[in-house]
C-alpha cells in the first residue's frame, strides 16, 4: 500500500509499505483523506515539531477519515464500510493527568505520525491504517467524508475556545488566519463570540478567515489599519511566532485569557512578561483535545462553510506538492491528501 514518510527535513517519500493487520481491540480503516497539518509541515521542512525531533523514519498524518476494514480480535465497532472520523489520541488512562480528566496533555499518550515519543507513532498518511477500535467514530447522517477530514483540527480549535472560557457575547482577537486559526474563529461564532478579529500577514489567509465568518480583519504588519481593536476580552494565539503573543498580549484587556494555540519554534521564546504581570492576564496553553472530536463532527455536520476551507484534494502519490502548497498559505488553506484515487 502507498504511504507518506518522512525521512528527514526536505525528505518525504511516497513509499509502498506493507498492509498492517488490526490486532487485538484494534480496526483496520481503509483511509480516504488525510488533511496536511502545520506539525506534518514543520516535520517535512524542520525535521521536527516545536520541541519534538524527528529520530527515525515515519508516516506522517494524524487528520485522517476513511471506511472500516477489519477488526481484530475481541475488537468491535461500526459495521465494515462504514465512513468514519479517526481519533488520533491514544491517552495512557494512568497517569496523572488521565485520572484528572485532562487525556490531552497525558503524559504517555500515543498520538497518530508524532515525534513525541520514540520509537514514534506511525501515522495515517497511508491507504490503511490500524488504530485501537474505540478510536473510529462513525460520520452523523449528513457528514460526508471530505469535509469530515476537519475534525481533527476542528477538535483542536474548540479544545483552545474551551480554554479561552465563554466567549458569548464577548469580541475575540484569533493571531493567525492558517487553517487553524481560521477554524478557531469558525469555533468562536459557534459559540456565541459577539465579535472575531483576526490578524494576519496575508491578505489570501484573512480572506479564509473571513469565510470562516471572521468580523474584522486586520493586516498584522500594519500599524495603520483600521481594524485594530483597542482592546479584546480573550485572544487566541494561532500563528506560532513571537509576534503574535506579543500582540495578544498587548490587546487582551486586563484580567483576560490568552490562549497560546500556535507551537512556537523549538526553545525558550522571548515574551513580554512584565504585561502578565502587571495586567493580570492569564496566559494558558491548548494542546491537542479530548472529547471534542464528537463535538466537531456535530459541527462540521451542521455547517457548510467548513468546506470553503477546504483549498485542494490532491492525489496521495503527489503528497510533495501537496505540501508544498500546503505551506504556501498565499494559495492555500486546508489541503487533504487523496488515497482514495
Ligand atoms: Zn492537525
Ligand atoms: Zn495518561
Amino acid at each position: 500500500m502507498l504511504g507518506c514518510v518522512i525521512h528527514g527535513p526536505g525528505d518525504l517519500r511516497v513509499a509502498e509499505l506493507p498492509e498492517p493487520r488490526p490486532g487485538p481491540g484494534q480496526a483496520l480503516v481503509a483511509v480516504r483523506y488525510g488533511g496536511v497539518c502545520g506539525s506534518d509541515l514543520h516535520y517535512w521542512r524542520h525535521g521536527g515539531v516545536g520541541d519534538f525531533r524527528l529520530r527515525e523514519p515515519m508516516v506522517l498524518g494524524h487528520e485522517v477519515v476513511g471506511t472500516t476494514l477489519s477488526y481484530g480480535d475481541g475488537a468491535s465497532g461500526p459495521p465494515l464500510g462504514t465512513a468514519v472520523a479517526v481519533h488520533p489520541a491514544t491517552p495512557c488512562g494512568m497517569c496523572p493527568e488521565c485520572a484528572d480528566g485532562r487525556r490531552n496533555v497525558c503524559r504517555d499518550t500515543r498520538y497518530l505520525g508524532s515525534a513525541a515519543r520514540f520509537p514514534h507513532v506511525q501515522g495515517g498518511f497511508a491507504a490503511q491504517v490500524v488504530v485501537p477500535a474505540e478510536q473510529v467514530r462513525p460520520l452523523p447522517a449528513g457528514l460526508d467524508l471530505r469535509r469530515a477530514a476537519l475534525a481533527e483540527p476542528l477538535s483542536v480549535a474548540l479544545h483552545a475556545l474551551r480554554r479561552a472560557g465563554d466567549v458569548r457575547g464577548r469580541h475575540v482577537l484569533v493571531t493567525g488566519a492558517g487553517p487553524i486559526g481560521c477554524l478557531v474563529v469558525a469555533a468562536a461564532k459557534a459559540a456565541g463570540a459577539a465579535r472575531v478579529t483576526v490578524t494576519d500577514l496575508l491578505p489570501a489567509a484573512l480572506a479564509y478567515a473571513s469565510a470562516a465568518g471572521a468580523d474584522t480583519l486586520v493586516r498584522a504588519d500594519d500599524p495603520t489599519d483600521r481594524g485594530w481593536p483597542a482592546e479584546v476580552d480573550a485572544a487566541v494565539e494561532a500563528s506560532g511566532v513571537a509576534a503574535g503573543l506579543d500582540t495578544c498580549l498587548r490587546l487582551v484587556r486586563r484580567g483576560g485569557v490568552l490562549v497560546q494555540l500556535g507551537m512556537l519554534p523549538p526553545g525558550p521564546s522571548p515574551f513580554a512578561g512584565n504585561l502578565v504581570v502587571s495586567r493580570e492576564i492569564e496566559l494558558r496553553g491548548a494542546f491537542r483535545f479530548d472529547g471534542e472530536f464528537d463535538e466537531a463532527l456535530t459541527l462540521l455536520t451542521a455547517e457548510p462553510l467548513f468546506d470553503e476551507l477546504i483549498s485542494a484534494v490532491v492525489p496521495a502519490r503527489d503528497a510533495e506538492s501537496a505540501f508544498t502548497l500546503a505551506a504556501d498559505r498565499s494559495r492555500s488553506c486546508k489541503v487533504l491528501l487523496d488515497f482514495g484515487s
